[in-house]
């Protein structure tokens, strides 16, 4: 829709007086106006008003192919006319889900050999959490129950999966954690000043305790990301989760990489945690670059052994496995294939973006920049991460705000002159921050 066929003022009434949205300040937002975006092309957005904004989220860290695909369209387009829907229930299933397990298969790392569709990244993990309960019951071990994930984590908003992460804001309005979910430090230097080897060595050595103090016995599984996104791109010392999965491979515990962000392509392969050789792996968002709303949880063959051997498994939801979704995930796996965009973000623009961010680390108001791949971190001093993203979306670009810092992680398209585009408007932003 064109801006002008729009009148904003009244959509945002409307919206006022009829939207709950998620992760908001209901107070803030109806005092500024909602921002409503009308269309999108490659990069870009193009909101209300006409103005066009840089997305250096992706959305929300999804739109791994850039807006306006075609070839997605269509396969979606062709998918409705034959067949809008269909469940996976009780024997039956589509040819594009069948399509894109079996290509799941042949992209995850080796052990992982069959999975199972959801919609959502939170519906990827709590599918996660239940098959690993289903598989300990079902191997004899009843009071293996327990799940341990990391401080900053994030892994999505069901009642369990706020119980994953490790974000107060998240979990302290709805009084969580659940009762079987436990905490473990995270390797974060640039907050604890702690040299980073340091660090990992402190944190490995607190969850070994962690783990004997509560009974190895007793635990289910320990979910990671393989960079932290929502916590803060918080990116792991060199070695920390290798030997995280080595100690819990030494304890019977079953070592689950979220790829919710970092799956097809954000860190430069398609599956950043390969060389963990987790038991699961969950994914959602890049799996369709956000074009339609679907994820999947990937099971290791013994896993998956147990699960068929062990009579129904009592868990799907109306759009497990929905065919138009399935066939979007198709054409854009094709699109990231045929492109070589992955790649391209290990070679090219990955290792562009991060130096040309590299430029901004000396600013006065810049505590540190990180990053890996298509994703990043600048940690602000003196201000606070929502403050500087209103003032970058003011100057075009679109990132995200977290405690003290902004997030960035662009489509995997995105062009060197768009990064050095970016570069520019991100220092004019640093310099427009409120005085210290
Ligand atoms: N896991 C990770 C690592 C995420 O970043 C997210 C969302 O940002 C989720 C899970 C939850 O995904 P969803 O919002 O699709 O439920």
């Amino acid at each position: 829709m064109l801006a002008s066929d729009l009148d904003l003022l009244a959509l945002q009434t409307q919206d006022q007086h009829h939207l709950i949205h998620p992760f908001t300040n209901h107070h803030e937002l109806h005092q500024q106006g909602t921002h409503i975006i009308t269309s999108a092309q490659g990069c870009w957005l193009t909101d209300a008003t006409g103005s066009r904004l840089l997305d250096a989220l992706a959305g929300l860290w999804c739109v791994n192919v850039g807006y306006g695909r075609r070839e997605i369209l269509e396969a979606v387009y062709q998918q409705m006319q034959a067949l809008p829907y269909t469940s996976s229930f009780f024997n039956t299933t589509t040819v594009p889900t069948i399509e894109l397990a079996s290509r799941l298969a042949e992209l995850a790392p080796p052990r992982l050999s069959h999975c199972f569709f959801s919609t959502s990244g939170s519906e990827a993990n709590e599918t996660a959490l239940k098959i690993i309960r289903r598989y300990w019951l079902a191997q004899g071990h009843p009071h293996k129950k327990l799940v341990l994930s990391r401080a900053y984590a994030y892994h999505g908003v069901t009642l369990a999966t706020t119980s994953l992460t490790g974000l107060a804001p998240c979990r302290d309005p709805f009084a969580l954690p659940l009762p079987d979910f436990v905490q473990i430090p995270t390797p974060y230097p640039y907050i604890s000043q702690r040299d980073p080897e340091a660090e990992a060595a402190w944190c490995l050595a607190e969850t070994e305790r962690i783990i004997k103090t509560t009974g190895a016995e007793r635990i289910a599984a320990m979910f990671i990301e393989p960079v932290q996104g929502a916590g803060g791109v918080i990116i792991p010392p060199p070695g920390y989760l290798t030997r995280l999965r080595d100690l819990c491979r030494r304890y019977e515990i079953l070592f689950v990489a979220d790829e919710v962000i970092t799956g097809f392509g954000r860190l430069g392969a398609w599956f950043a945690s390969a060389e963990l050789d987790p038991d699961l792996i969950t994914v959602a968002k890049g799996l369709t670059s956000g074009y339609l709303p679907m994820s999947a949880t990937l099971i290791s063959a013994e896993i998956s052994a147990v699960l068929i051997d062990s009579g129904v498994f009592a868990h799907g939801f109306t759009y497990s496995g929905h065919p138009v979704c399935a066939a979007a995930a198709l054409a854009n796996l094709d699109i990231l294939a045929r492109e070589n965009l992955i790649q391209r973000v290990k070679t090219e623009i990955g290792p562009y973006f991060q130096a040309a961010l590299q430029t901004v680390a000396n600013h006065p108001r810049v505590g540190e920049v990180r990053g890996q791949g298509l994703i990043a971190a600048i940690e602000l001093r003196g201000c606070s991460g929502s403050q500087a993203a209103a003032l970058a979306r003011q100057a075009g670009v679109i990132v995200r705000g977290i405690r003290d810092l902004i997030a960035l992680a662009p489509p995997l398209v995105i062009r060197p002159e768009e990064v050095d585009w970016l570069v520019e408007r991100l220092c004019r932003v640093l310099d427009q921050l409120p005085t210290l």
